[in-house]
């Protein structure tokens, strides 16, 4: 496997060096499941763990590694290896995690372009997409805004406007992903050691794009059946995969579903018209809530910030704060109690 077009460039080769004189050699994360891991690496793909070592020195459980990561590993069998350590990332995207409390976990790591997936018929929904811009400014990665279902809109150029005014400094592609029309437009953001993935809801067409990027109709990020150490024959599926033409493709169920994170520095970043109109108001703390000298109440008033895009800022900001405040406490007890265990079952391994 040729790690180049895997997406090892040079910042990946300079983080790296430092692991290659102790004998480990680099690999990528395909798949992440629990704590077993599968890496593509330049003599193939190998089943891993991360080592006590890794759990230990990893502060916080969003350093462990998960999809897409760049990990230098210690092969202990030829199809075997043993994570010591995760390079550091070019983006994260993390989700919340389900529960009374909210916990931010890894998603997919090292996504440089992400495809911001509308369908341009009764779903399309410019608030919407503000918040997938959001979880995009907070990952790191590129967003383009793919308007797909072009072939149901019936005034394609209305659309692409009131796109254009929302999507801040991301290209804008309308496309038919069924009928293949418009593709080359998103084909363009593919090259070779290049990584996308795709965030959009339901419905939109994701499944479509990634057959037309894959190149092969009806199969799902190659679908491959494996055994595992033991024999049984085990059904997986690659959530990272190398495309045709060139470049990588993140596919995992965690990017299909809403409940990404997002911090206020995200929300601020998508919204950056609403930000610097909000620094000409009057006091330095406004809530912009009937204050004298509100800038952002002035704007609404004339019309120059649009009343939904304002409330969908306020909204987002909200959950921002939200998650915010509630992340901490006692995910991080929980997390620390987990590496405790590790930490023991390491020193008796070492023992033993
Ligand atoms: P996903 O849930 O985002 O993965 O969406 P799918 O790829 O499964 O597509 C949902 C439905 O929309 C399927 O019936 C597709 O055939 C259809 N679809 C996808 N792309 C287009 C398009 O460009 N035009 C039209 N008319 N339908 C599309
Ligand atoms: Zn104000």
């Amino acid at each position: 496997m040729n790690l180049e077009s895997l997406g090892a460039d040079n910042s990946v080769r300079a983080a790296f060096e430092t692991y290659s004189s102790r004998g480990l050699v680099p690999g990528r994360v395909a798949i992440s499941h629990r704590d077993q891991y599968r890496l593509l690496t330049a003599e193939g793909d190998v089943a891993a763990e991360a080592s006590g070592g890794l759990w230990y020195r990893t502060p916080d459980a969003a350093g462990m590694p998960v999809v897409g990561d760049w990990v230098a590993a210690r092969m202990v069998a030829a199809v075997q290896a043993i994570v010591e350590a995760v390079l550091p990332r070019r983006s994260l995207f993390s989700r919340r995690a389900a529960g009374r409390r909210e916990d931010q976990q890894p998603i997919a790591a090292n996504v440089d372009v992400v495809f911001l997936v509308c369908g341009l018929d009764g779903d399309f929904n410019l608030r919407r997409l503000e918040r997938y811009l959001t979880l995009a400014a907070e990952s790191g990665a590129a967003p383009v805004v793919v308007l797909n279902k072009a072939d149901l809109c019936g005034d394609l150029g209305a659309r692409v406007k009131e796109t254009v005014a929302v999507a801040g400094n991301a290209p804008v592609v309308a496309a038919s992903a069924e009928s293949e029309h418009g593709l080359d437009g998103l084909m363009e953001f593919v090259a070779p050691g290049r990584t996308v993935a795709l965030l959009g809801s339901s419905g939109v067409g994701k499944s479509t794009i990634v057959n037309r990027l894959l190149g092969e109709e009806h199969l799902r990020t190659g679908e491959v059946r494996s055994d595992d150490s033991r024999g049984r024959h085990t059904t997986t599926h690659r959530e990272l995969v190398l495309l045709p033409r060139g470049g990588v493709l993140i596919d995992t169920p965690g990017m299909r579903e809403l409940q990404l994170w997002a911090g206020a520095d995200a929300v601020d970043a998508t919204f950056a018209e609403i930000q610097a109109l909000a620094a000409n108001c009057r006091y330095g703390d406004c809530s912009h809530e009937g204050e004298p000298g509100c800038a952002v109440e002035r704007a609404l008033a004339d019309g120059s910030i649009a009343r939904d895009r304002w409330e969908s800022y306020r909204k987002l900001l909200r959950e921002a704060a939200r998650h915010d405040r509630l992340a901490d406490p006692l995910s991080a007890q929980e997390y620390k109690r987990k590496l405790k265990q590790m930490h023991k079952a390491y020193r008796n391994y070492s023992k033993g």
